[in-house]
Order: C-alpha cells, then structure tokens, then sequence
C-alpha cells in the first residue's frame, strides 16, 4: 500500500490488470455497522481505498447490514465520519439491506437447482449434525425436500408464517466435506424484528457468508480483501458466486489483521466498555477507536503512515503500542507548538525580582521548525515549577532545584535555591530563590553552567488547565488471559481494566494560550504532546489529552 512498496495483493492487481481480467480495479470496505471503527479497521480502509487510488480505480463505502439486532444509524453516522477524516473518500454509498430483494431471488435460484432446502432442525440440532473436523456430519432429515416444497416454504418464512428459529434455509453442498463451511451452511435465517433502513418489510435475513459474496459481486467489486478469519470460507464465498450465477466473479483475497499489543480490538468488546461504563463513551480517549484516537490528538497522518508501515502480509503478529506512538510524534514534531505547562505546581519566589516588574521573555514557538515565529512569555516574582523538579534531599545525579544548587528556567535565568518554606504538616509549599540577572537567555552568558533547565509559568498571568495522562485501559494479563484460556475470555476481560487509565491533574498554562480551541495540539515542554479536548474543555479552563509523551531523559 505504500505508494512504491511491493505486496501480494498489489502484485495480484498488477497481474490482473496486465492479463487483462479486468479495466479497472473496485474495491470496498465493507463495516458492520454495530459499533465504531476501531485502528484494524483502518488498516482495511487503507489497504482498500490506497490501492483503488494507486491503480485508478474505485472504492465503495458498504454497510454489511444484515444483522439488525445489532445494528444503528449511529454507528452508521460515525463510520461516514471516521472514513472521511482518515481522508478517503467513496465513490458510492451502499447498504447491503438495499439488495435484500436481489439476494432473495438468487436463493430462489438455488432452490430451483436444488442446490438450497428448508430445514426444520434447531440451531442445536445443525450445530450437531454438522459433525467436527475428524467426523463427516449428518444430513438432515429435511434436506431431501422437494423443490416445490422448499419454494412453497421459503416463500411463507419470508411472508411471515412461521416463528424464530423454526425454520432455516441452507445450502445443500456436502456434508462430509473436510471444510466444515462447506457442510451445508445456513443461508438465511427467520427475526421477526425491525431494520434500521428496511423497516418491518423483511422477517428473514441472510446469513454473512452468503449475503456477503453476492453484495461484492453486485458492485462488480473485483478485489475483496478481508482478512485471513475468511480464509476457510473463500470455496463457499466462490460457491455462492458460482451458483447463484452472478454475472461478476469478485476475487476474495485475505490479509492479516491488525493487532497492537496490549489493545482490545473488537468492536463487541469495546462496545461492553461503553455500555458498563468503564469509559465516557465511543470516543474516550482510552479507546482504541478512530474517534477516540481523534479526540486524543492522533492525526489522520500519523494513523495512515503507522498503518501502512506495518505492512500487508498472511500473518498477524501483533505490533508494539509504541511504533503507533512514534508516528505521531513524527507527524507533530514540526507543526505542534512548543510551550510550557505546569502540571503539579509548586509556588517559587524569586526574592531579587522588583516587586511590581514584569518582563516579556522571547521564546521560539517551535525551535525545529523557524517558520513558525516566537512567542513571548511573561515572567516576574512569583511563578509555578513543576513539584517533582524541586527535592529537599536529593540523590546523587539529581539535577533539578534543591537547596544551594541552580538551574537554569527554561527561556529565562539561572536561578539558586535559598530557602524551603514548609506547611505545619512539613509539606513543602514554596520554594524561595535568587536570579542572577547576567544569566538571561538569549544573552549569551557564558561565566558558568549549570546541569538542569526546568520549565516554568508566571504566577501572576497564568492560565488554570486540567490535564488528563493516560496508561493502557487493559492491563497485559488481559491478553495472556486470553491466549492461556480462550473460552473464559468473556468473564476475564473486564476484570483486567487498568483502574489508573486516566490521571486528572491541574496546572497552569502559559497566558498566550488563552484562545486554544479543541483539538489544538501542542508540545508541553518536557511533557509530550497534548491535544485540547473536545467533550470536556471550556473557555475559562482548557483541559488537555496527552497524545504520548516525549522520549523522556529527564526521569530520575
Ligand atoms: P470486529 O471483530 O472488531 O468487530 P469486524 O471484522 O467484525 O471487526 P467489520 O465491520 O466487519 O468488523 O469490519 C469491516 C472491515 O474491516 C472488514 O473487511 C474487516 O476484515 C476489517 N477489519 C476489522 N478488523 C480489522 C483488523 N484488526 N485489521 C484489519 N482489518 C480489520
Ligand atoms: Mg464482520
Ligand atoms: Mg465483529
């Protein structure tokens, strides 16, 4: 998918195109619309539209709505957004409920072959029959039904005749084939319950494995790339194509997914998350959705360039957090501006400043990037530091303020450490220091040096932030919980939630900060990069995600 790397399905297409299958190469990505997008689904809108785009040709954005239980216009409403963000574009709009008609008729088809019956068994009873992979499953006693019979019936479950899970229709394939997808599948299957875009007009709808090769081979989809779960189903995908007798051929071709370690990435997982509570919602910047990346800060950039550098291959190893974490400092690096935020203020005075002086420092907005100006910065008597960049008694290499030593302030002057004023409890709660006037920034000043610079705001004219860190939502045990035990996954996965996932703190930020808007993205000098975000932030009090931190050399 990157513009001038090789991958299989890419060679696949080339070929294509040169032997002259087909003029142009569709594509579709292909959602359920029963939750949000999460980052896997990205891979597959990236892999679907970047290809369409490198070799001309077409993508279309389908909602595979066949199950509607479970299904919402709001999900459908997110989905059309999160695409657009990431920066695509469909070239038609599709649901596959608007083929309900069609896929009716093709089972028609069947019936008249003899190639689909009614069946009376129970979803217990098919699931039985159906046999294991070292025993040939059982037919059962309905699949000799006649053609007429089986028109007659097909027609009164469609009409409503008969109750939930009475009857089925299914395929009539082979019932000792070695691939059990093969075993005469369930095609459709009778809910008597409304359709978020098809009202009350249908009572049966059909199964995933059969809707989902006639949707493609209606669009004249030509590639359909899904991932490698849909390998065992690709001879009936063909099948269904075959017999059904559409007239386009798609090509069903599997990818591996996306995995992040330590990340929860299923939609009906993540939707358990949101409905007990464990989050504020789809888009909580926890999650690993597209909207709550978005709302944490994460660039359409850097979720695009972290998605293709992990390549497209049959396996599915999963990727480190941290390569997703380092495209987005790459992306920011030259566009975020720097400035400085105290998260956890300590009260400093410095006791040789006039008192009633204020002086505008000058400050590079973003010292990678000159284009981008200065700022200034006003400083005076009293400012904030940061509590943990001030210790009593330090160990050895610590180069931050303690009594004696001195440092330098980020952008403004060396300062030393004179005297600790404590609370009746000997909580530290202001830190008394002298300038030295000689030592601005800037200046030149070269008669000594110090080891620690520490960032700052001024007392006086800073603005109050809340600031919100985040850690993993799931702790590691929940994924060796998974691997180790894979049918007790439902009743481990929750209770792996991380409870410290998000740390609110308040600080300050400096005054020229004053009309952030959200999603405003910056660099807080020694803390990372924070996005403003758009639920919680108010005019008076910004609050600011954490999109990562910095490459940190500065902890003890
Ligand atoms: P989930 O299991 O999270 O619910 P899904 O596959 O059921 O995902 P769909 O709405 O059917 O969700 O997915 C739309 C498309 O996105 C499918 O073609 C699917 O293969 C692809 N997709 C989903 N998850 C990933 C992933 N982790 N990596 C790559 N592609 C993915
Ligand atoms: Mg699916
Ligand atoms: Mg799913």
């Amino acid at each position: 998918m990157e513009q001038n790397s090789s991958n299989f399905i890419k060679n696949i297409i080339i070929e294509d195109l040169e032997t002259g299958k087909h003029k142009n190469i569709i594509t579709r990505f292909p959602p359920e619309p029963n939750g949000y997008l999460h980052i896997g689904h990205a891979k597959s809108i990236v892999i679907n539209f970047g290809l369409a785009d490198e070799f001309n040709g077409r993508t279309h954005l389908r909602f595979d709505d066949t199950n509607p239980l479970k299904e919402d216009q709001e999900y459908v409403d997110s989905i059309k957004a999160d695409v657009q963000w990431l920066g695509y574009e469909w070239e038609e709009l599709h649901f596959a409920s608007n083929y309900f008609e069609e896929m009716y008729n093709r089972a028609v088809i069947l019936i008249k072959k003899g190639k689909a019956y009614v069946d009376d068994l129970s979803q217990e009873e098919i699931r039985e029959y159906r046999g294991t992979l070292t025993e040939p499953g059982k037919e059962s006693p309905y699949r000799e039904r006649s053609v007429e019979e089986n028109l007659d019936l097909f027609e009164r479950m469609r009409n409503g005749e008969f109750e939930n899970g009475s009857k089925v229709l299914r395929a009539k394939i082979d019932m000792a084939s070695p691939n059990l997808n093969m075993r005469d599948p369930v095609i459709y299957r009778i809910s008597h319950v409304s359709h978020h875009n098809t009202g009350d007009k249908w009572c049966i709808y059909p199964m995933y494995s059969f809707a989902h090769p006639l949707e493609d081979a209606i669009e004249d989809i030509t590639h359909s790339i899904c991932t490698t779960e849909f390998e065992d189903q690709r001879p009936l995908y063909n099948w269904f194509v075959e017999e059904c007798e559409m007239e386009s051929k798609p090509q069903q071709i599997e990818f591996g997914r996306l995995n992040i370690e330590n990340t929860v990435m299923s939609k009906r997982k993540l939707k358990q998350l949101v409905d007990e509570g464990f989050v504020d919602g789809w888009d909580d910047p926890r999650m690993p959705t597209i909207s709550g990346l978005r709302r944490k800060g994460f660039t359409p950039g850097a979720i695009r360039e972290f998605v293709k550098a992990t390549g497209i291959t049959k396996g599915s190893g999963a990727v480190e957090e941290a390569m997703l974490e380092h495209f987005v400092r790459e992306d920011l690096k030259l566009t975020a501006p720097r400035t400085m935020g105290v998260l956890n203020p300590l009260k400093l005075v410095i006791t040789n400043y006039p008192e009633d002086q204020v002086e505008m420092l000058d400050a590079e907005i973003n010292p990678e990037n000159p284009d981008m100006g200065m700022r200034q910065i006003p400083f005076s008597r009293e400012i904030y530091i940061e509590q943990d960049d001030f210790m009593e008694d330090p160990p050895k290499k610590y180069f931050r303020l303690f009594p004696g030593n001195e440092v330098r302030l980020k952008h403004a002057y060396f300062i030393k450490c004179n005297e600790v004023i404590k609370d009746e409890n000997g909580q530290v709660i202001e830190i008394h220091c002298t300038y030295d006037p000689e030592t601005k920034s800037g200046s030149g000043f070269t008669g000594r040096k110090v080891k620690g610079t520490i960032h700052w705001v001024d007392a006086k004219h800073a603005i109050p932030a809340e600031f919100r860190l985040y850690e993993p939502l799931i702790l590691d045990a929940e994924l060796e919980a998974e691997a180790a035990d894979d049918s007790s996954e439902d009743k481990t996965f929750l209770d792996y939630v991380n409870p410290k996932s998000l740390e609110i703190v308040q600080g300050f930020i400096e005054p020229n900060m004053e009309d952030v808007k959200p999603q405003d993205k910056f660099q807080f000098f020694r803390h990372g990069y924070f996005n403003v975000d758009s639920k919680h932030s108010t005019a008076e009090k910004p609050v600011f995600n954490r999109i990562v931190s910095l490459k940190s050399s500065f902890k003890l």
